[in-house]
């Protein structure tokens, strides 16, 4: 075993710290990588405080990996050492079923998650460590002359938002909302402007309307007042909700046309609730989507290198990870925190 330097939480209520893991030595189809930047998503916060109540401790949180590859196993042909790789939110599934079998390896009955998981028996630790052993099916190629701490939240927050977008047929004229500004609402932003669409962000205040103009957004409704949704009733083709914490989702189907869509990414601990008037009545589809699997988060790279789309980051020590996540909790975050993890070693 491998011994490695990681960043834990113990429990839901202490702030993450210290903490040593053991990854396993690279087997035939194996590859270990250096983790060079690990993206903090609200995810990481909503399991290492136990808020979605399945959490197992410790944990070391992360799925937003960009590393190099240092070892490979002799059955891995597709990757070598020195490449520039990245790693999502799952490390391994069946590779049976029909989920699998579709390259929709996040809704197989047995995905391993990049952590709070269990794969083959072991407990699987994330990306706010110092190396990772990975199968080989289950990591990404990475273009090397992009900033990799940029790239590192398309590994979640990329591919959460370009696989609904793409699913529910974004693009030249469709108008798209994007329901809350922070790591994966930036990131929908840009790709569904990539992807040719007009694009409207919802967000709570005036705060970030400066901020949407220049990530690309053709308008900008402050949802706190009821009047500005009024303005775009029935306006939109496709919603896409990455709001992290309850809101008031009758208001934002309000905006949506008939036959229209609204697709759920974010997960709010305390649930959702509507009234079925605000679907039933205009036709509107209530739709929810989870990651992407691994053909298509490849895809979602390319894309995104060929557009010359990345997140907008502000790279933190890992010792300033729980800083980050307080303020990660009020909104105050231009948009993605990322971890330099030279600074766990
Ligand atoms: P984030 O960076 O914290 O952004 C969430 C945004 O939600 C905030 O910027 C804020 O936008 C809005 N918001 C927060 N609290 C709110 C409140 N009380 N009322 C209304 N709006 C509020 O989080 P993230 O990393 O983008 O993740 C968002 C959600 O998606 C989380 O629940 C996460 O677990 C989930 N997620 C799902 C998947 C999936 O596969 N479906 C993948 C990754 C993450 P404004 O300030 O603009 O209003
Ligand atoms: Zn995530
Ligand atoms: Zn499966």
């Amino acid at each position: 075993m491998l011994a490695t330097k990681a960043y834990a939480a113990q429990s839901a209520t202490q702030p993450l710290g210290p903490f040593e893991i053991e990854r396993r030595e690279p087997g035939a189809d194996d590859v270990l990588l250096d983790i060079k930047y690990c993206g903090i998503c609200h995810s990481d916060l909503h399991q290492a405080r136990n808020e979605w109540k399945n959490s197992v401790y410790p944990m070391v949180p992360g799925h937003e990996i960009v590393g190099v590859v240092k070892q490979v196993g002799t059955n891995v042909k597709k990757f070598k050492a020195g490449d520039t790789v990245g790693i999502g939110c799952f490390v391994n599934s069946c590779r049976k079923c029909e989920s699998c079998q579709h390259g929709e390896e996040q809704y197989c009955h047995h995905t391993a998650f990049t952590y709070n998981s269990n794969d083959n028996g072991v407990i699987t630790h994330g990306g706010y460590s110092t190396q990772i052993t990975v199968d080989q099916n289950y990591l990404l190629k990475v273009a090397a002359d992009q900033p990799l701490d940029a790239v590192a939240p398309l590994l979640c927050a990329g591919i959460t938002t370009y696989k609904p977008l793409k699913f529910w047929g974004a693009g030249p004229g469709k108008k798209v909302a994007v329901v809350g500004l922070g790591g994966l609402g930036h990131m929908a932003v840009k790709i569904a402007k990539a992807m040719g669409a007009e694009v409207t962000v919802l967000s709570r205040g005036e705060q970030k309307r400066d901020a949407a103009k220049k990530l690309g957004a053709d308008d900008y409704v402050a949802t706190e007042k009821a009047e500005n949704l009024g303005k775009v009733a029935e306006k939109f083709d496709l919603v896409v909700d990455t709001v992290s914490a309850e809101h008031d989702i009758d208001a934002i189907l309000g905006t949506i046309k008939i036959g229209g869509v609204m697709v759920l990414v974010g997960v709010p601990p305390e649930g959702v609730k509507f009234n079925a008037h605000n679907i039933i009545s205009k036709r509107r589809i209530f739709a929810g989507s989870m990651i992407g699997g691994i053909v298509e988060t490849q895809e979602m790279l390319d894309f995104c290198a060929k557009h010359n789309v990345v997140a907008d980051v502000e790279t933190i020590k890992v010792q300033e990870v729980n800083e980050a996540y307080e303020r990660m909790e009020k909104g105050d975050v231009r948009y993605r925190f990322v971890i330099d993890c030279a600074s766990i070693g």
